[in-house]
């Protein structure tokens, strides 16, 4: 029997009558985490994590929204739901499905290493796993973040000793509030970008303890935000809100930044290899230590990870889905309209 069902709505559980992160109006939702290719609109219900309602309703409005624990089970017609840390953003969880001794978990988009927000992915042993392949390329191979972070830092510095701005471009939902705890180490005031602002407000009204930062206004001095950091989304990048910054630096923070040419092609000064994936080594790890003899390959490199799963004596099979890169989403398609002269 199939738990999980791959249909055009997204992926739907029969004998639970629920959906998990379906992409078309649905009953009812259960969202693996606020990322808009994960978490649509329209659903008459949503399941998620605590730390995920505010996000969702920070992005959707106003819905029907119930919020679990991590391994809080709840039965939706007999099927027993839990979520699980999946170590991706704030709130990121897997779902695990049991049901007549079969077992099934989806991990939505996850990272293998603790990022100190998001929580430890925790490898939820399954019959069948269900996995995001974003970076599913022997290609991407993490530094761990500490690392990164002094890299970030040693950059900010050197922008601040020659009077200039450190423009950080970081998706506005996970990579920005990861980048606050190490660019606070700098001793330097932070900025944010408004739509970067509107995620950081939402956490904190939710009880989040992170860092003191600015929203940038138009009645911001130039003065005050010389030398400075700023944290904004990618599509800020060549707009005229950027440019009150100069004379600025822009580095991006992004698992792209792994092949050089994009660097160049982002228009960028730096790149710094920070995912909020797993790359290709934690993919193979955690599909691993499951011990799933079945795996189904969602978004990402999922015609060169199932080949190679598959290669490796497990049964693995691509899956089509609508899931995306938000964050490639976020950095090439939305325009963030953020006004110049009016919050
Ligand atoms: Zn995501
Ligand atoms: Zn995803």
């Amino acid at each position: 029997m199939s738990l999980i069902e791959f249909t055009d709505k997204g992926l739907f559980c029969p004998a639970g009558n629920f959906y998990i992160d379906p992409w078309k109006p649905v009953d009812k939702a259960i969202i693996t985490h606020a990322h808009s290719d994960h978490a649509r609109f329209g659903s008459k219900s949503y399941l998620c994590h605590h730390q995920s309602k505010p996000l969702l309703q920070l992005r959707l409005g106003d819905n029907n929204y119930e919020s679990v624990e991590w391994n809080e089970p709840v039965y939706i017609n007999n099927v027993r739901v839990s979520l699980h840390p999946a170590g991706h953003i704030i709130g990121s969880s897997q779902v695990r499905m049991e049901y007549q001794g079969e077992v099934w978990v989806f991990t939505g988009d996850y990272k293998t290493e603790n990022d100190g927000l998001s929580g430890q992915l925790e490898v939820v042993p399954c019959h069948t796993f269900i996995t995001e392949s974003t970076f599913g390329l022997p290609i991407y191979n993490w530094k761990p973040q500490q690392e990164i972070f002094n890299t970030i830092q040693e950059w900010i510095l050197n922008n601040h000793r020659q009077g200039k701005t450190s423009v950080l471009m970081a998706y506005s939902l996970g990579k920005a509030q990861r980048l606050l705890p190490c660019i606070a180490a700098t001793g330097l005031p932070v900025f944010l970008h408004g739509a970067v602002h509107n995620v950081h407000q939402a956490l904190v009204n939710a009880g989040w303890d992170l860092p003191v930062v600015e929203r940038v206004t138009p009645d911001t001095s130039k003065e005050k935000m010389k030398g400075a950091v700023v944290i904004a989304p990618g599509s800020a990048d060549g707009t005229p809100w950027i440019k009150r910054f100069s004379p600025y630096s822009v580095g991006v923070c992004s698992g792209w930044m792994q092949v050089r040419g994009n660097v160049r092609r982002r228009n960028a000064d730096a790149g710094f290899i920070l995912s909020d994936h797993a790359d290709w080594n934690g993919l193979l790890q955690t599909i691993k230590a499951t011990g799933a003899e079945k795996v189904f390959v969602t978004h990402g490199f999922q015609s060169a990870l199932s080949r190679y799963l598959t290669e490796q004596g497990i049964e693995a099979k691509e899956v089509k889905t609508e899931y995306g890169d938000a964050e490639e989403e976020e950095n090439n398609l939305v325009q963030t309209n953020e006004p110049l002269n009016n919050e």
